[in-house]
């Protein structure tokens, strides 16, 4: 398929044009959550970025097989395979069974997905719907010589892996200074070498979540699950895997370890890492405390927000910076964020109202190209905001009728605006934005206007009435000592 989208490969360290294994299918693969509690705003940026790499490739014309998978088993409190089964741990202590907690975090995090309009994925699986698959792969790489079992638990050899493969290929680490930088760890000597990592872990009896295996009883790694799914629904060498940029150093460098050991293929071709999103310039983290959860984001509940901000305030905020640079939050960049939304979203509606004329000079087949040149760099967002913004400026200079845009122009901005801002961006109109809100906040405040005028006459049979009409028809009035509010 024609086209020139550039995407930068982190395996690579370079921008790379965009060439799919069997066009027009495309296989992406992401790392979803892990459902052991709330997902925060954090979390959301990184599937939001994925979300318009998916509906970009979509509006390219691409078939794409979008994979992202829900981690429920092997996730361990550290990523270097110490602690409890994060799933297990929080079942424990909630007295729950593991997969009431997995379906409660499994609905919570589709509502968040749903609420900020992001499509749901082709295929979602889970890491304890592919034990068998797991225990395949182990089982394989066992014969390859790159694993080795010990009292039940199955470790991968990091250290012989590395004689023959560049084991760091994802980061450009050396092996030298990560053999440097990690500890032996309490109660991890049966393993040979301080790198190696588990595929399959011996449980113990009080273990909640446990299966039958070759080794006895125990439940995977949490590598090996990506593995397992990927290649089982996408093949052995597929196109993109994403996944935040903090999953590269271990669980994405161990994932392709345990691929090229099992099958000898790399998996993915392009292998495409968000930044984070940050609070005070810190990764927003459930373990550091700073974590917003869209509820409190959108009701305003949080200790360091002025007010509520809506879902696709939101989800536009996150699209003002590329995918790879951070992204700090704050309730100042969201105030900003939410004027612009509304901007963009105005002059929507505006250019449905336009009617045609002789045409302006402003050249809009270039804007759109322009517009589609952003995003063939490797998704450039805030690239692709700005040109629209060029055609807000267009529409509302035509709009105050000092400019005339001929039907054709109309028709191309008209286009331009579907694809990029509805399509691609993924941004819908708000009740709370759009102008018939903003007539009915006027029409309910000249109500309560007439009912005001009707108290201070003493006509309470009269303001009752009002007051009872706008309940019938859905509208609650609050009466307080600074005035009247409502809500519908
Ligand atoms: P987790 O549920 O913590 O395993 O994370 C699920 C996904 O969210 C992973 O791809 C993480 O890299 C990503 N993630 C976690 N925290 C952040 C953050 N602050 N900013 C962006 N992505 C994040
Ligand atoms: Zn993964």
């Amino acid at each position: 398929m024609e086209n020139s989208l550039v995407i930068y490969n982190t395996l690579t360290r370079k921008k790379e044009a965009f060439k799919a294994i069997n066009p027009p299918f495309v296989g992406m693969y992401v790392c979803g959550p892990t459902v052991y509690s709330d997902a925060h705003l954090g979390n959301a940026r990184t599937f939001i970025s994925f979300d318009i790499i998916f509906r970009y490739l979509t509006h390219l014309g691409y078939k794409v097989r979008y994979v992202r998978n829900i981690t429920d088993a092997g996730h361990l409190e550290s990523d270097a395979d110490v602690g409890e089964d994060k799933i297990s741990k929080k079942a424990k202590l909630a007295q729950l069974e593991p997969m009431e907690i997995v379906q409660k975090y499994t609905v919570g995090f589709h509502e968040m997905m749903q609420q900020l309009n992001a499509l749901p994925p082709s295929i979602e699986p889970t890491a304890t719907g592919h034990i068998i698959e797991q225990q395949y792969i182990a089982e394989e790489i066992i014969k390859k010589g790159y694993a080795y079992e010990v009292n039940g638990t199955v470790y991968f050899d990091v250290e012989k892996f590395a004689k023959t493969h560049d084991y760091t290929a994802l980061t450009g680490r050396k092996l030298e200074d990560l053999l440097e930088n990690t500890r032996d760890l309490e109660g991890q000597d049966e393993k040979k070498g301080r790198l190696d990592f588990a595929l399959w872990i011996k449980a113990k009896p009080e273990h909640l979540m446990q299966w039958r295996s070759q080794w006895g009883q125990g439940f995977p790694g949490w590598h090996i699950e990506c593995s397992a799914m990927s290649t089982k629904y996408l093949g052995e060498q597929f196109d993109i895997h994403g996944g935040g940029m903090d999953l590269a150093p271990t669980h994405h460098t161990n994932e392709i370890a345990q691929n090229v050991a099992y099958c000898g293929k790399q998996p993915a071709n392009y292998w495409m890492h968000t930044n984070m999103l940050t609070v005070n310039g810190q990764k927003m983290s459930k373990s550091l405390d700073n974590s917003f959860l869209p509820h409190e984001l959108f009701n305003g509940e949080h200790r360091l927000l002025s007010k509520g901000y809506s879902p696709m305030c939101v989800r536009f905020f996150m699209m003002q910076t590329h995918y790879r640079s951070t992204l700090d939050f704050s309730d100042e960049a969201l105030q900003a964020s939410e004027k612009g939304f509304e901007r963009l979203m105005e002059s929507y509606q505006t250019l449905l109202g336009l009617t045609a004329g002789k045409g302006s000079a402003d050249d809009v087949n270039a804007l759109r190209e322009k517009c589609y040149e952003a995003m063939n760099d490797d998704f450039n967002t805030p690239v692709l905001i700005s040109h629209l913004f060029e055609a807000v400026r267009i529409i509302n200079t035509a709009n105050d009728k000092k400019i005339e845009l001929s039907a054709e122009q109309l028709e191309t901005l008209k286009t331009m605006y579907q694809h990029f801002i509805i399509d691609v961006m993924g941004l819908k109109w708000e009740a709370d934005n759009s102008r018939t809100a903003k007539v009915l906040d006027k029409v309910i405040g000249l109500v309560l206007d007439m009912r005001n005028a009707a108290k201070a006459n003493k006509d309470f049979v009269s303001s009752d009435a009002i007051r009872q009409k706008l309940t019938d028809a859905g509208v609650q009035v609050k009466d307080s000592k600074e005035g009247s509010s409502w809500k519908v």
